[in-house]
């Protein structure tokens, strides 16, 4: 498997699970949700969301998008088939169907949204999202008397979105638990939801009745730096290809952007922009190879990268395979040396490269990652 000369992607779901624990123990009496939007960052929707509901028996899931909730309402049928599945982006008129049908939540964001759900399903429990200051998406406070004259609509849900979850002590956070508490004061039955990742490290104040946990799930911390409370989950390699050495004068790459001073050792690795690995990290960032951190050189390709491994400590072969993040190379590190950050690395990766699922350092069991297909057990 890690034979193979193509890049991979290892991925982690004990550590994941550990990561949910420890994110959960943050904020005592708050369920913890899994966010599996965006094919849970990238590392795969159903064995994510498998792994949290049988070894974690997580029953709350958010995704952004009705058709995503359907599938995951699949696979989760055997796994969690209570499981409540919310849907950030909320209704509109051509996927009420797909709710009913997948037993989905909506988050309504305005009140269209709100008339809509509650003429389509007088009763029907839904979530709602008030926007306390970040002016993205949601209710805006001013809209709240109108939506609570919209007759059918329950709302038993009311969640709210840090702007500035990434930087503990910035001053908005206050701000926006205060109006988070204010508005809460309206619907006095409805559970409540404030805190994504950083929120739920930032204060146990923060938890209220549920947290929604996304990045820290997958192993990056969501302050820029590795966090102690959370182990990495992916590793990215690819294999070296291709050995040279270079003399002094000699450039690498596209528009020779890079000039060697002196003699070098070079190793081309089968990974690219194509992959989703940064243009921006061309002659910026770094690989863990023969025992060390080596240097990008030259420009980022669409296939390739090349290394400069002339001071690695242990001889580099073809075979060999580079880390572009995970244990020895954490992957806040590797995308600030992109100019990105650890969500966007992770949702840009590439369906070329090859998914490995482990579990305690061996493969994981297939039924954590897929649905038993039908007739198997019957
Ligand atoms: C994506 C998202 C989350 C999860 O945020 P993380 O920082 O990844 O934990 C929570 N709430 C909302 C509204 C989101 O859009």
């Amino acid at each position: 498997m890690a034979s193979r000369l193509k890049p991979s992607i290892d991925i982690d779901l004990s550590a994941l699970a550990a990561n949910f624990r420890a994110l959960a123990a943050a904020t005592p009496g708050a369920a913890p949700a899994g966010v599996v939007k965006c094919d849970a960052y990238g590392l795969g929707l159903a064995p994510v969301a498998r792994t949290l509901a049988l070894k974690e028996n997580c029953a709350h899931f958010f995704v952004a998008y009705a058709e995503t909730g359907a599938t995951l309402r699949a696979a989760l049928a055997d796994a969690a088939p209570k499981a409540e599945i919310f849907i950030f982006n909320g209704p509109g008129e051509e996927a009420l169907a797909e709710y009913h049908a997948s037993r989905l939540t909506p988050v309504i964001n305005t009140l269209e949204q709100a008339v809509l759900w509650a003429s389509a399903f007088p009763g029907a429990p839904a979530a709602l999202h008030v926007d306390t200051g970040m002016n993205r998406l949601g209710l805006i406070p001013a809209d709240i008397d109108a939506l609570l004259a919209i007759k059918g609509l329950n709302i038993d849900l009311i969640m709210s979105h840090f702007a500035c979850a990434s930087t503990p002590g910035a001053a908005m956070l206050a701000q926006q638990h205060a109006a988070f508490d204010e508005i809460a004061r309206h619907f006095p039955g409805a559970r409540k939801s404030l805190a994504s990742t950083g929120g739920a490290l930032i204060s146990k104040d923060y938890g209220y009745d549920l947290t929604r946990l996304g990045v820290g799930l997958y192993g990056v911390g969501p302050f820029g730096d590795p966090h102690t409370d959370i182990g990495p989950v992916a590793t990215l390699s690819a294999p070296v290809i291709q050995r040279r050495t270079v003399k002094a004068g000699d450039s690498v790459g596209y528009d020779a952007t890079r000039r060697f001073d002196a003699p070098a050792q070079l190793a081309t690795l089968a990974l690219g922009y194509g992959d989703g690995f940064p243009r921006a990290g061309s002659n910026k960032a770094q690989v863990f190879l023969g025992g060390a951190l080596c240097p990008v050189v030259g420009i980022v390709s669409m296939d390739l990268i090349v290394v400069d491994v002339t001071a690695a400590p242990a001889p580099v072969a073809v075979g060999d395979r580079a880390e572009l993040f995970g244990p020895s190379l954490p992957i806040e590190t590797a995308a600030r040396a992109c100019g990105t950050i650890g969500y966007e690395l992770l949702t840009s990766l590439g369906a070329r490269i090859d998914r490995r699922y482990l579990f305690e350092g061996a493969p994981a069991d297939p039924a954590m990652l897929a649905p038993p297909t039908r007739g198997e057990n019957e």
